[in-house]
């Protein structure tokens, strides 16, 4: 491992420069307001678990959270009732199924199987406590804010764009409530869910996002506690196993470091102890993870030599 500031400054300069012009992958269509934003932007960073920035390209355009959002929602649900309550409410293990799959539901029964697919991020998003379905929203914002280290806030744009479309996560809420495996009313669950990845975040704010994860729950640019150490290894392991949806496998094989990616083509992998590689392109690949931004966080991590899988 080569983490001296030199090192991870050339690290980000070259896999920005090395895939700048890479081609292939498509918006997300599926919502609409993804399939509108400028499919050149493309942005690389580092944060080290001490707080150091490294940044290459448009870091600090905001965009769509999206399926990242999964994973600050369950550090919160995981703090809110326990470790074994939350497994056993909402599951850990991978389905191999896409993100979006009613048979991850329908098939599994006494669980939703992974809190990283849309059927086990609403049963999450159910599990946190609150009165309202306000309330839920309010701590889920605040715990993304408390990860990215500033104040993170709602896209009503993207928000509609997607509350209007999310007819197939409507259903797979009540398939959740059918099967006894939804905390909330439904419907409510659906739309705190759809807010949550409609948030707006810079490759920066992910970097910081990561480099919290990285810092065992804490943020090192507030100096804030946000989770408890002890819950960190389980958010890792869930983003080995589904972080990258169907290719979630081939990733672990060849980068070897906990990743999520969203449909709004970020990405975010984390070396524990150490750093968080950032990376956002809108075109996505088949299994719908960014085609630039997952090459250039690859790259990093290898000139890097980070794996978790490898003795350092
Ligand atoms: N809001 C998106 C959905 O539920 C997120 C999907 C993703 O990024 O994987 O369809």
């Amino acid at each position: 491992m080569k983490l001296d500031q030199a090192s991870i400054e050339n690290a980000v300069k070259t896999a920005y420069a090395d895939h700048k012009d890479d081609t292939g992958g498509e918006n997300a269509s599926y919502i609409p307001y993804l399939a509108s934003v400028d499919p050149a932007l493309f942005g690389v960073c580092v944060m080290t678990a001490d707080g150091q920035l490294f940044e290459m390209g448009d870091t600090g355009f905001e965009f769509a959270l999206e399926s990242i959002s999964k994973v600050f929602s369950m550090a919160w649900a995981m703090e809110k009732v326990g470790l074994e309550t939350f497994q056993q409410k909402v599951g850990a293990d991978p389905t191999g199924e896409p993100f979006n799959s009613v048979i991850s539901v329908a098939l599994h029964g006494d669980a939703p199987v992974s809190p990283l697919v849309n059927a086990g991020a609403m049963s999450t998003v159910s599990l946190i406590p609150g009165d309202t379905a306000e309330d839920r929203w309010e701590a889920i914002l605040q715990v993304q804010s408390a990860f990215a280290g500033r104040k993170i806030r709602l896209s009503d744009e993207v928000n509609e764009s997607e509350q209007s479309t999310n007819f197939h996560n409507r259903a797979i809420a009540w398939l959740l409530y059918s099967g006894g495996t939804m905390y909330s009313d439904p419907m409510e669950a659906c739309d705190v869910y759809t807010r949550q990845c409609s948030t707006l975040v810079t490759a920066r704010d992910l970097a910081a996002m990561g480099a919290t994860i990285a810092n065992r729950g804490v943020n090192p640019l507030t100096g804030d506690r946000v989770v408890q150490a002890a819950h960190v290894p389980a958010m890792l392991a869930e983003m080995t196993m589904e972080g990258l949806y169907t290719a979630s496998g081939d990733w672990a094989y060849q980068v070897g470091l906990p990743g999520k990616s969203g449909v709004g083509g970020g990405i975010l992998a984390v070396m524990p102890g150490k750093l968080a590689i950032a990376g956002f392109a809108p075109p996505l690949d088949p299994a719908g993870n960014s085609v630039k931004a997952q090459h250039a966080v690859a790259q990093v991590a290898r000139s890097l030599g980070l794996s978790i899988y490898k003795a350092s």
